[in-house]
């Protein structure tokens, strides 16, 4: 095949424990799935059903790299997550079946421009200009299900600089995982290739330049990420 310009080279994530590269199709996220973390922004986790928003697929960013401050904000917040990866396409998936979609979890960083968020909410507006932008996506390593399971506990947590932010555990979660797949499914045809941003604990909060970001997850190692000093 040749292209009317020059095509660019499909967006991976690595696979712990192998040379091969797990190849992103789409990025979707959770809103609101832990009941702090929903507290903090306002909310009341006890009514509000999940929703969710996406990032482009070319907006992963592999573990220990060095990204740029983003362009247009002021408030840039981290969201550590747990992100699960899809080896199979669904639709209209039960809970029950749920796992038997899944390749493996990650340790991602759903960035967030809080700024660009907050007047898109205020206006009745798309969250893209907020949530979907370059780089927005850092992931780790994905861990096959062959070789962690389904981890359902554990502690997720984010440092900054070496001071502790974040900190929260997978069974906080207010929609598991396969509920997460089994509604999301419902709204969109799943694809072995996708990546699901789970949501995050409490503790969010504003990022500077040259700051060096540390996330992890219990049995799904760390993802580091520095943002440049200029
Ligand atoms: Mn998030």
């Amino acid at each position: 095949m040749s292209y009317a310009i020059p095509a660019w080279e499909l967006p991976t994530v690595a696979v712990a424990g192998s040379e091969d590269r797990f190849p992103v199709h789409r990025i979707y996220c959770v809103g609101r799935n832990y009941a702090e973390h929903a507290r903090e922004m306002g909310h009341n986790p006890e009514r509000d059903a999940p929703f969710f928003f996406t990032k482009p697929a070319d907006a992963v960013v592999p573990d220990g790299s060095t990204i740029p401050f983003p362009m247009n904000t002021e408030n840039l917040h981290h969201e550590i997550e747990l992100v699960v990866a899809l080896g199979k396409d669904g639709v209209r998936i039960a809970k029950q079946q749920a796992l038997d979609y899944m390749f493996g979890y990650a340790v991602g960083l759903d960035l967030t421009r809080r700024d660009r968020q907050g007047e898109a909410k205020k206006a009745g507006r798309p969250w893209d200009t907020g949530k979907a932008f370059d780089r927005s996506a850092p992931c780790a390593a994905i861990y096959p299900v062959s070789a962690v399971g389904h981890p359902s506990e554990g502690a997720i947590t984010l440092s900054i600089n070496g001071e502790l932010r974040q900190q929260g555990d997978l069974n906080e979660l207010i929609w598991s995982v396969p509920e997460v797949i089994s509604m999301l499914s419902e709204s969109f045809e799943l694809k072995a290739g996708d990546l699901i941003f789970t949501g995050t604990p409490a503790g969010v909060g504003p990022l500077q330049r040259g700051d060096r970001i540390e996330g992890a997850i219990a049995g799904l190692g760390t993802l580091g990420i520095t943002l440049s000093s200029d």
